[in-house]
């Protein structure tokens, strides 16, 4: 089933999907294994799959999709960027997900490579998120005609900043970009870590306000590990709340600590859903194990009732 008519006629749960990144190791390979088979025996609704800065990981990425494609009844969503490519690099790349029955994109601008500081584009490449979902509903188009759909989904951006009167608020221009993303053909858009549910919230009202009518949903990760969350910070610059890292970091022992964090993680998750939110989407890092425990914590996590069949 084509991720976007998850969206077009909502179920009565929220989706559950989950966010895996390329093996940068056999070692990783291995336990990468494991984790996808773990999470596919709750039925997840589906996988997206990571692509590294510059293509780093054009291989590993669609080495990961095809696994999912072969080993599991779950969707795989394939994140392309436009990072250090030209327009026939990408024709050509999704051309082959094609090839290999992929129908489900995640497309983005992409970061600049590691030690590169500015965003430049390939001299014969694009520039923005909306170009290449406007270039993937043209390969589409030609490869495989109105019969066969694609869904494409984009990034959105809640953030974590706040106003003078505490308000949560959200960048004008990520609004803006999201706008332009739809016009230009995505499906549904799916967010950036963030801590508060009224950003969130924010984020969908600001939205609908400037004409985004696609689905947004929450890309959230177990608030569990206070080194993952402080690295995180550095990385999207979104702030850590540090009510959350002193509960964590006060902890007296490893398990309080993670059983702190599952909690905060469900009041996220209860908040978000309260603000309408049709669906979760967990950033797992690979492993299966706090991803489970917060579904399981949520009430969230039957064996076979969550999207398709479950493996027997
Ligand atoms: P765009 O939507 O093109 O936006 C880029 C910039 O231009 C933004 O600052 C935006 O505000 C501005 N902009 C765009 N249009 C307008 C407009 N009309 N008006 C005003 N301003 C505008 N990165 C990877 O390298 N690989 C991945 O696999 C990956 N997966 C991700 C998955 C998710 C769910 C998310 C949220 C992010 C992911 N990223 C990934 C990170 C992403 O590539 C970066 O955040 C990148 O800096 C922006 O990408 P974008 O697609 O949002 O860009």
């Amino acid at each position: 089933m084509s991720t976007a008519s998850l969206y077009r006629a909502p179920g009565e749960r929220p989706t559950i999907s989950f966010e895996l990144y390329p093996p940068r190791t056999p070692k990783g390979e291995v336990s990468l294994q494991r984790t996808v088979l773990d999470l596919a025996q709750i039925g997840p609704d589906y996988f997206s799959v990571t692509y590294g800065a510059s293509g780093a990981t054009r291989q590993t990425s669609r080495d990961l999709i095809c696994s999912i494609l072969r080993d599991t009844p779950v969707t795989p969503i394939a994140h392309l960027t436009c990072v250090g490519a030209s327009e026939a690099d990408l024709t050509e790349y999704v051309s082959e997900l094609l090839d290999e029955g992929v129908r489900d994109f995640l497309a983005l601008r992409g970061d600049p490579p590691a030690g590169q500081e500015d965003w430049q584009p390939h001299p014969e490449g694009l520039t923005r998120a909306s170009q290449l979902v406007a270039l993937l509903r043209t390969v589409v188009a030609a490869r495989l005609g109105p019969a066969d759909p694609v869904s494409i989904s984009v990034a959105a951006y809640p953030g974590g900043d706040y106003g003078p009167d505490g308000q949560a608020v959200v960048d004008p221009s990520d609004v803006a970009a999201l706008l332009e993303k739809q016009d230009a053909g995505a499906d549904f858009a799916i967010t950036q870590v963030f801590f508060d549910p009224a950003h969130y919230a924010e984020l969908v009202s600001a939205a609908r306000a400037g004409g985004v009518r696609i689905p947004i949903i929450p890309g959230l990760i177990p608030l569990t590990d206070p080194k993952r969350l402080r690295r995180l910070e550095e990385l999207t610059g979104v702030r850590v709340p540090e009510q959350l890292l002193d509960s964590l970091d006060s902890a007296e022992s490893p398990d309080e600590a993670y059983q702190r964090g599952l909690t905060a993680s469900v009041d996220l998750i209860d908040g978000v859903l309260a603000a309408g939110a049709p669906g979760l989407h967990l950033y797992t890092f690979n492993s299966s194990k706090a991803a489970l425990d917060l579904l399981d914590r949520a009430g969230l996590a039957p064996t076979v009732a969550l999207g398709g069949t479950a493996p027997q």
